[in-house]
């Protein structure tokens, strides 16, 4: 085992790596304690790679005794902790502590249960999403919230963001199929919220729980509740010649009583992007283009698309396409499911935003971020789950010129407030992290602000828990110039970090 050293100018003394290093060292086994650059370097990011920072340490607990170990030792020696499931986030959940500790569920991926009985699996945090329905596959079953990154991300990531995905719109997002998690307090309390039944007495503390970005505890099993595979799906292609007319065909498609297995729009920009990239038969003279699934018994699938069809016709649609086998159906997919790769195929970077508005607000907010373009210098790319009104604008920019990224995090930032403006909300699934932590601002007052922290202080009482991410300090609103802070009117005091 190597002692730690370092040349460079840390955040850190080599004292206190060390003192860490050795506590760990006592409790895992032998490789599970990283803490030399070269193997710490790729945990300093998560997918929001424009914020980077290089953890002090990082650990990889192998079962749940040794995460109730890591937590002891950072309680004792003040040590912040950052959870990891695979590090896909998007909004700078698992971006380290300069002098923290980052917990890796990396070693915890075992599949412990698939129950077709109950229609449960119950897993460990660091299964990946997919590998969930690759194990309920031979039982007809599935786990239906589908993120786009669900090749890599974990079911811990998942309940920590309450992710969504395509098929979220019918089916819920992760906070409506998962029954029961064990976590981990920073105490070393192990808890379990939920249970393996529809409704568990007192308070919904799972509901607290899921989507609390790493902040409240260390999640260390998951049920979740799995769905029989659809015994047919179909999805719908339809152009529109007009991005207000695409907008408002999707609050039709639902104003109809209809609720699609998925409803997702792409504007020109995105099907010129991802068509030369995967070929997936997109109109790319449309403005934009919905798709829109349907899945059940052959029966109901035949009469909700012809229902949807008529919808989108009568919304204007210029020309509808309808898949006519598995295989079709996976190509027209392909490209919505392929669209953050191919930004990199015609931008040196790019940003993902993720904010929700109202579905009737649809068309308008497209037109409003096209005015914003000309403003910032920047293109932008819309590809989005268009039934939750969640948008996922791609801001285009090129980090190596001076100013741009500035100019990108101005345009995300002005996104945001317009989705709050149209009674919106500044996060879909993909958490606040640091990305967004300054727009809480503008969404919450400082009353909500301190009420979230309340939550925070409940769960964990030494504040260590991924600390400053999520939820904003006043003296932070007030010095990004989010909130007014006029002297004796600002009720609530700062909160310290201890
Ligand atoms: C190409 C691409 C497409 C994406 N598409 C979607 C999409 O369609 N829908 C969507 O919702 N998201 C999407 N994402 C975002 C991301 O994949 C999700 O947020 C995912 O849930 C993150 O999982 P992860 O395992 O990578 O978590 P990480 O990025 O490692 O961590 C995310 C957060 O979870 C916390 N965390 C991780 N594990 C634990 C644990 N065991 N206990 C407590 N806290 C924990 C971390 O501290 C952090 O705050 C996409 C990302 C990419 C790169």
């Amino acid at each position: 085992m190597n002692a730690p050293s370092h040349s460079a100018q840390p955040a850190f003394t080599l004292e206190r790596q060390r003192e860490v290093v050795a506590a760990l060292n006592r409790v895992l086994p032998d490789g599970c304690v990283l803490f030399n650059e070269e193997d710490t370097r790729p945990y300093e990011c998560d997918g929001l790679s424009a914020y980077r920072q290089l953890p002090m340490v990082v650990a990889l607990p192998q079962n749940e005794a040794q995460v109730v170990a890591v937590l002891n030792i950072c309680r004792t020696l003040k040590a912040p902790i950052v959870p990891r499931g695979a590090g896909t986030g998007l909004s700078g959940g698992a971006m380290p502590i300069a002098d923290g500790v980052v917990l890796s569920t990396a070693k915890l991926g075992k599949i412990l249960r698939v129950d077709p009985y109950s229609r449960t699996a119950i897993v460990q945090p660091g299964v990946r999403n997919l590998a969930i329905s690759e194990a309920a596959s031979a039982h007809g079953l599935y786990y239906a919230p589908d993120p786009s990154s669900q090749i890599a991300c974990t079911i811990g990531g998942n309940v920590a963001e309450n992710s969504g995905g395509v098929h979220c719109l019918k089916y819920g997002l992760t906070v409506h199929n998962v029954l029961r998690v064990r976590m981990v307090t920073i105490d070393g309390e192990i808890v379990e919220l939920g249970g393996e039944s529809l409704d568990a007495p007192g308070l919904d503390l799972l509901a607290v729980f899921i989507g609390s970005e790493g902040m409240l505890g260390v999640v260390t099993e998951v049920t979740v509740r799995l769905v029989p595979k659809p015994q047919v799906a179909r999805v719908i292609m339809a152009s529109f010649d007009d991005v207000v007319k695409g907008g408002d065909a999707v609050a039709n498609v639902i104003a109809e009583g209809i609720i699609p297995a998925g409803l997702e729009m792409m504007d020109k920009t995105s099907s010129r992007m991802v068509e030369p990239f995967v070929r997936a038969g997109y109109d790319t003279e449309a403005e934009a283009i919905l798709l829109c699934e349907s899945d059940g018994i052959p029966e109901e699938v035949e009469e909700e698309i012809g229902r949807m069809s008529e919808v989108l016709k009568a919304s204007g649609a210029t020309a509808i396409a309808v898949s006519q086998n598995e295989a079709e159906r996976l190509k027209f997919w392909s490209g919505r499911k392929n669209a953050f790769p191919a930004a990199g195929r015609i931008s040196p970077d790019y940003y993902c935003m993720d904010g929700t508005i109202p579905r009737k607000r649809l068309a308008e907010v497209l037109m409003r971020i096209t005015e914003m373009e000309s403003k910032h210098g920047l293109r932008c790319a819309n590809v989005f789950h268009a039934g939750d009104g969640n948008l996922h604008p791609l801001i285009m920019f090129d980090a190596n010129k001076p100013g741009e990224f500035e100019r990108a995090e101005a345009f995300g930032a002005d996104i945001l407030e317009l989705c709050v403006q149209v009674g919106g909300t500044i996060t879909g699934e993909h958490g606040v992290g640091i990305e967004k932590i300054n727009s809480m601002c503008v969404q919450f007052s400082p009353q909500e602000l301190e009420a979230f922290f309340a939550v925070k202080r409940a769960f964990d009482t030494a504040f260590l828990l991924n600390p400053d991410k999520a939820i904003p300090t006043l003296h932070r609103c007030a010095e990004g110039g989010k909130m007014r802070v006029t002297a004796g009117l600002m009720k609530f005091a700062d909160l310290p970090r201890f």
